[in-house]
């Protein structure tokens, strides 16, 4: 009976994937380019001899070491795999889910994070009976750190995110903000998740800071790589810490497809790498042409969208789509992006596209 399903989760409206058949597809920071033929029938060959009757086994072994030194992880740290890093989120928040009891007071644990941020931050917490608190931005999406450091001091967060770049607003954190966040993080006995999702996009990367603490991980992901349908996710961090994240990992979380998909995109990363530097070169030239649009703000960005704000953010995302390009109206996430459409970089051609209707549907 539907009634006893969880009041909270009857609450929830179902995360919703907006429908763009036959449209230009520019809403979720997908890698416009596709796998070039000749690598696809060679994947398919190696896909199609794998022995799918059986469960998933040594190889994933291989993809973790595989990616260990892809990410360069350091001497002493370990690496678990999810399938997507939303996956590796939900564990995180479940390995961490203290149930409320006189030894904390009856509170809950605590999941922090800037906002506007990362959404599945805030829904790991509550599915798995966290509570959330979300920190805003600044008016221009800065870490407001003096906010940051009394929301930590008050609220004892057991995790605290800082996704490097933000989503929605695709920049990167002021370095000494991030150290402050993470030292006060650390000293109340809290993680700090460094959640590096763009980092194929971004000059900076938190990777060669890691061993300064004990208690910061680093979340990465394949999706904005080139893989989003693989579904492919890792978590850097100290061993004993991954090591106690690892046991609510599903056993079998990644399929041997999964698995074997993301073994061959690292043989071939060097296509990967020049699909990210020609995603980096249209975004420049995304930005330059909306320069010339006095009616829009393009905030700056080190990932793979451009976060704009427009005179009417409904009207123009409504207008794109009759021109046949989906965006994202995050307008509504949050106060602070009040009027701001979120673009996916494309090709070349799709964004002509794209700009073309923008401008038309301002
Ligand atoms: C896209 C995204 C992810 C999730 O990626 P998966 O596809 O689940 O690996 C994680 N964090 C941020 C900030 C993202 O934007």
């Amino acid at each position: 009976m539907i009634s006893r399903i969880r009041p909270d989760v009857r609450a929830m409206h179902a995360y919703v994937v907006q429908d763009a058949h036959g449209m230009v597809k520019l809403d979720a920071m997908e890698n416009p380019h596709s796998l070039p033929p000749a690598l696809q029938a060679e994947l398919g060959q190696r896909l199609g001899a794998l022995a799918l009757n059986r469960y998933p086994a040594g190889r994933v072994n291989d993809l973790r070491d595989a990616l260990a030194s892809y990410a360069q992880m350091p001497a002493g740290f370990a690496l678990t795999l999810g399938n997507g890093s939303d996956e590796l989120i939900s564990m995180l928040a479940l390995a961490c889910a203290v149930p409320p009891s006189e030894a904390n007071g009856f509170k809950k644990a605590v999941v922090l994070a800037p906002v506007p941020g990362f959404v599945m931050y805030a829904m790991s917490a509550q599915l798995q009976g966290l509570d959330f608190v979300g920190v805003p931005l600044t008016a221009d999406f800065e870490l407001d750190a003096s906010a940051m450091l009394a929301a930590i001091a008050e609220h004892q967060p057991t995790i605290t995110y800082l996704a490097y770049p933000n989503n929605p607003t695709a920049n990167l954190w002021n370095d000494e903000a991030i150290e402050h966040i993470i030292l006060a993080a650390g000293e109340q006995g809290g993680l700090v998740v460094m959640d590096e999702a763009y980092q194929p996009f971004a000059s900076y990367s938190y990777q060669n800071r890691l061993t300064r603490h004990r208690h910061v991980l680093l979340l990465r992901t394949l999706s904005k790589f080139g893989l989003a349908g693989v579904r492919l996710g890792y978590l850097i961090g100290p061993s004993v810490l991954v090591a106690e994240i690892d046991k609510v990992r599903p056993p079998y979380n990644v399929s041997v497809l999964n698995c074997e998909a993301a073994l061959f995109a690292l043989e071939h990363q060097e296509v990967f790498q020049a699909q990210a530097l020609d995603v980096c070169a249209q975004r420049a030239l995304i930005f330059e042409a909306l320069a010339k649009l006095p009616q829009v703000h393009a905030f700056p960005s080190q990932a793979n969208m451009l976060l704009v704000r427009v005179p009417d953010a409904q009207k123009t995302f409504d207008g794109m789509a009759a021109r046949g390009v989906l965006v994202k109206n995050v307008s509504k996430m949050h106060p602070r992006l009040h009027q701001c459409l979120r673009l996916t970089v494309g090709t070349a051609t799709e964004n002509h596209l794209m700009l073309t209707a923008l401008e038309a549907s301002l």
